[in-house]
């Protein structure tokens, strides 16, 4: 595969392949999103990942992965990312549930994340999960030759600065193809240490803004893979695939 600076850059063959392993990922957080709702225990989610891996000949990306226990990571409020799936955690109005999931299909992932709201949530949560979601796009609009991967740091950086969103700085973005996390990493925020590097076609983004309604500190809990926000204030996380193009930002998990 041929490589600048660094990072993979994929054909279109690779591309299709990833849009596949990507529309499979979204199929099962389709899944997922229909049994939300007061009651559900969250590891009715990771049930659904398992049987929906098995159905459409995948395994999943992040079972394994260091030691990861699950095919799904299911982050709860102040659970920012990488949460455990748990049959005694029975979701609760006005609860925010984020879904994070990646399978591989020949050899190549997919990767993406949603966060729902679990019925009526507060004003304040809604508008979280709005400005995420909406930071998610900026970013995923930022990804296209031309541009520099900062572009698609400051879009993010940028929306949460706007709303007075507490911005997740501890976890990043990446490359993503035949390994989960490649180069570059996709910090969410503009800093001297992030790289000047061209977007090129061919490359594959994981894009994921995290936004809280506090502060952006984050604490890794005893299990050593949750993290909550220090404040335990409510986080949101939303994660696109995103292939950088000649005709510009696709996105790969619809
Ligand atoms: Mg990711």
């Amino acid at each position: 595969m041929k490589k600048f600076r660094g990072v993979f850059l994929k054909n279109d063959n690779e591309i299709a392949l990833m849009r596949e392993a990507n529309h499979i990922v979204y199929l099962i957080l389709q899944a997922m999103a229909a049994e939300i709702r007061p009651g559900t225990a969250s590891m009715r989610f990771e049930e659904i990942a398992q049987d929906l891996c098995g159905k459409y000949k995948v395994r999943p990306s992040f079972q394994g992965y260091r030691g990861f226990p699950y095919a799904l990571c299911c982050s709860i409020n102040e659970e920012v990312v990488h949460g455990f799936p748990s049959a005694g955690r029975r979701l609760k109005e006005g609860d925010l549930v984020s879904l994070d999931m990646g399978v591989v299909l020949e050899g190549f992932h997919g990767d993406a994340a949603r966060t729902f709201p679990v019925g009526e949530v507060s004003a304040a949560a809604a508008r979280l999960l709005r400005f995420t979601a909406e930071a998610l796009e900026d970013g995923t609009a930022a990804a296209r030759p031309g541009n520099r991967l900062r572009d698609i740091s400051a879009a993010v950086q940028k929306k949460a600065e706007t709303h007075n969103f507490g911005l997740i700085r501890r976890f990043v973005g990446h490359g993503v193809g035949s390994k989960l996390h490649e180069k570059p990493e996709i910090p969410n925020f503009v800093s001297e240490a992030t790289p000047d590097l061209p977007l090129l076609a061919g490359m594959v983004l994981a894009i994921e803004p995290m936004f809280s309604l506090g502060s952006g500190e984050v604490d890794i809990l005893s299990d050593e893979w949750t993290a909550v926000t220090r404040d335990r204030s409510l986080a949101a996380h939303f994660e696109h695939s995103v292939a950088v193009t000649a005709r510009g930002p696709l996105v790969l998990d619809c």
